[in-house]
């Protein structure tokens, strides 16, 4: 595996890909590696002839009282596990790499993002849109893959690849989740031992739901008051929001009709939590 920590040596690496026309995915991370980082890239080692990987905490897509700061960083572990897995090229950027300019350049998706999280996190996917328009300029992928685990972000990229014309294949990746069904996430390790336990019930609540659908039910009201029902009998859990989407619009249609999103952010301590369930009819 080769290592790029400055952007000269990744693009030395990448000029080898293109000039023998081999197909390169890529893997945008924060790090702190865990299973759902590794089905992207499996998916990316199936479909591609390398594969790139970033890990980049983003600064500017936490909100001044997130979690940027105590945000795991295991990079030696992270290398370990990149190589292990077969990443090709490992883009391990810093701030001043990433942002040069002295004032301010960023990307605003101004429908997609104004709703679930982006209603709790002002500014959030505007630090998406930018910084994955950054590196996708560095890198030039044939395929992106992103966690269907973030809806919302694979929502609104996919919607920013399509309306800026990058010449990329979105490529959204199942949910991969811990025995118990709990998602995969960096932010699971921030959880007490405690809350650990209880976490599974998000999915659970998610679940009820999905189950109802599967049996026929397409009232939204009816779908979301499943999910809802399920959440009020665990204490702890504070639900931001739970909501149904269409995937295409991003509406609230009182029948569900087209491929949507259950999707819920629930606050467990101290954590921020999210997960998702497709309703596909
Ligand atoms: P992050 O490091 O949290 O920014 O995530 C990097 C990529 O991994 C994003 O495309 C996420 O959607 C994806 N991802 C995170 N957790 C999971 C998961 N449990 N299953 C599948 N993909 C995931």
């Amino acid at each position: 595996m080769k290592i790029a920590s400055d952007i000269q040596t990744l693009r030395n690496h990448l000029r080898g890909f293109s000039q023998s026309n081999q197909t390169v995915g890529f893997v945008p991370t924060m790090g702190a590696l865990h299973k759902g980082h590794i089905s992207l890239v499996q998916s990316s080692k199936r479909q591609n002839d390398k594969t790139v990987m970033s890990i980049y905490v983003n600064p500017t897509q936490f909100g001044p009282k997130e979690d940027l700061a105590s945000y795991f960083r295991p990079i030696e572990k992270d290398k370990e596990l990149a190589q292990s897995f077969g990443v090709d090229v490992l883009f391990l950027p810093d701030d001043s790499m990433m942002y040069p300019e002295h004032t301010p350049i960023r990307i605003h998706e101004a429908h997609f993002s104004n709703t679930l999280c982006g209603a709790y996190r002002p500014g959030h996917f505007d630090g998406v849109c930018t910084v994955v328009a950054k590196l996708l300029h560095l890198v030039q992928p044939t395929r992106l893959y992103l966690g269907k685990k973030d809806a919302q972000q694979l929502r609104v990229l996919t919607h920013m690849v399509r309306a800026l014309f990058f010449d990329v294949e979105v490529v959204g990746a199942p949910t991969v989740r811990e025995e118990d069904g709990l998602a995969c996430s960096s932010r699971n390790g921030y959880l007490t031992p405690q809350e650990r336990s209880i976490a599974p019930e998000i999915y659970r609540a998610l679940t009820k739901a999905a189950v109802e659908f599967e049996e026929g039910e397409r009232d939204r009201k009816k779908l979301l008051r499943q999910a809802q029902d399920h959440l009020q009998t665990i204490d702890p859990i504070d639900v931001q929001y739970l909501e149904l989407l269409s995937w295409d619009r991003f509406e609230a249609d009182d029948v569900v009709t087209t491929p949507s999103i259950l999707a819920i952010a629930a606050v467990l301590g101290k954590t921020r939590l999210i997960d998702n369930v497709w309703l596909t009819p």
